[in-house]
């Protein structure tokens, strides 16, 4: 069947939450729904019900559901090669390094599975960068408070949110924690850890932590203090890379280059993969250094050069940039009818919050679930902030339309329906 039968054919699957909740972990505070299939932009639930996918795998399915040209990437390359041991070369690998490397400031790629292992790479080449080229052996990496890094120890230690910490300790020694867009706490942190600072890590825009900014004067700063000090500047692109801000890489926005950077979400189209990025001067991992069985395995690597190549070819840069001019604009209009308990819009491309105002009764779960209801997925970045992250080949009709499901959504969760 063609993903346009599958689409358009109304199955609807029995689905059992409690037989499910029997079996999986209970890990998730999941929404009531089991999504079954999708196209574009749209997913189905097992009851036949259609949403406007505003979550996107968590800004992962770039090039939405069930894009042709994934599927084309992934059939031809399962039915060619589909895994092979790291002790062998791969032509994909190289293929997407490739790309990787001309369409950034680095030079050299890691390939592995997930955002938190790409982080974990990023910490291991800190921490042997400030070991055998600075001679430190109990070196610090900060972070910002309100970050996300992910969800392995030292990726939850990396991340400056005590809630992903608590009740797992002991956490990993060597880091410490920042305002992020500070730059006076910045130097102070420095001045209180003197030489041992080896690396700084930091989200162009903060996803998780409620889709924040980062400031251009104060990165710019940043850059300056590591060049000052040979402190390695690690940006985490999980989340913003991949086209998403309208740049290719979050950190674009800011006018610096990172000498490290990870990726992972949006890279694959929703086909796992981290990557590891490095320019050539830090570049201290070398042979058993460091290993991932799946890492750039053909088959992940053919169906991220797949979504690589159509951020090019169908321009999706500009489509993130300019769809996230008109979300950006319909949201204020929003917050401006709604002023009392709205506080502001923020965002770049297709990475946007509606930031609820700490004072409102109102949370955002509320208004991600009345959203629900109203046929648009949305996701909360903190209990105050909505998060719209839609697959990169949104359209300026699906924009409105969530924009007004949005809009229902705020009134009927206000009560002024
Ligand atoms: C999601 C995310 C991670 C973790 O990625 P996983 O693939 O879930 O391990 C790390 N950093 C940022 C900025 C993220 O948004």
């Amino acid at each position: 069947m063609s993903p346009e039968t599958i689409a358009a054919a109304p199955t609807k699957t029995a689905f059992n939450v409690e037989r499910f909740d029997r079996y999986v972990m209970t890990t998730y505070g999941r929404f009531p729904i089991a999504l079954e299939k999708g196209r574009g932009c749209r997913v189905w639930d097992t009851e036949g019900r259609e949403y406007l996918d505003f979550v996107a795998g968590i800004a992962t399915c770039t090039l939405g559901h069930a894009h042709p040209v994934a599927i084309e990437a992934v059939t031809q390359q399962m039915q060619t090669l589909h895994h092979v041991s790291n002790l062998y070369y791969n032509v994909p690998q190289g293929e997407l390094a490739e790309w990787l490397v001309k369409n950034s400031c680095a030079d050299r790629a890691f390939f592995c599975n997930s955002g938190a292992e790409a982080n974990e790479g990023a910490i291991k080449l800190v921490r042997k960068y400030a070991n055998t080229v600075r001679n430190i052996e109990d070196s610090v990496i900060l972070t910002a408070k309100a970050s996300f890094h992910g969800r392995t120890v030292a990726t939850i230690t990396a991340t400056g949110q005590p809630k992903y910490q608590k009740n797992f300790t002991p956490l990993v020694p060597g880091f410490d924690y920042v305002p992020y867009n500070d730059i006076a706490a910045l130097e102070a942190a420095l001045a209180k850890h003197g030489e041992k600072v080896a690396g700084i890590m930091l989200e162009a825009i903060q996803g998780e932590g409620g889709v924040r900014p980062g400031d251009k004067a104060y990165f710019q700063r940043v850059r300056e203090l590591c060049d000052e000090r040979d402190i390695l500047l690690v940006i985490d692109e999980v989340q913003a890379g991949m086209g998403r801000t309208g740049k290719t890489w979050g950190y674009e926005n800011l006018g610096i280059e990172p000498d490290v950077f990870t990726s992972a979400k949006g890279l694959g189209g929703g086909i796992p993969i981290g990557a590891l990025m490095t320019k050539e001067h830090c570049n201290v991992l070398k042979p058993g250094d460091h290993a991932s069985t799946y890492g750039g395995n053909p088959f992940v690597c053919a169906v991220a050069l797949s979504v690589c190549k159509t951020l090019d070819s169908d321009d999706l840069r500009t489509n993130a940039y300019e769809r996230g001019e008109q979300l950006r604009a319909g949201l204020q209009a929003i917050a401006a009818d709604y002023s009392n308990d709205i506080e502001q819009v923020r965002g770049w491309g297709l990475i946007d919050g509606l930031v609820i105002r700490e004072e409102s009764s109102v949370t955002a779960i509320e208004v991600v679930k009345a959203a629900m209801a109203k046929g648009l997925l949305l996701v909360p970045a903190g209990p105050k902030v909505v998060r719209f992250v839609p697959p990169l080949i949104v359209t300026a009709e699906e924009i409105d339309l969530a924009l007004q499901a949005t809009r229902e959504a705020l009134a009927e969760t206000l009560g002024r329906a």
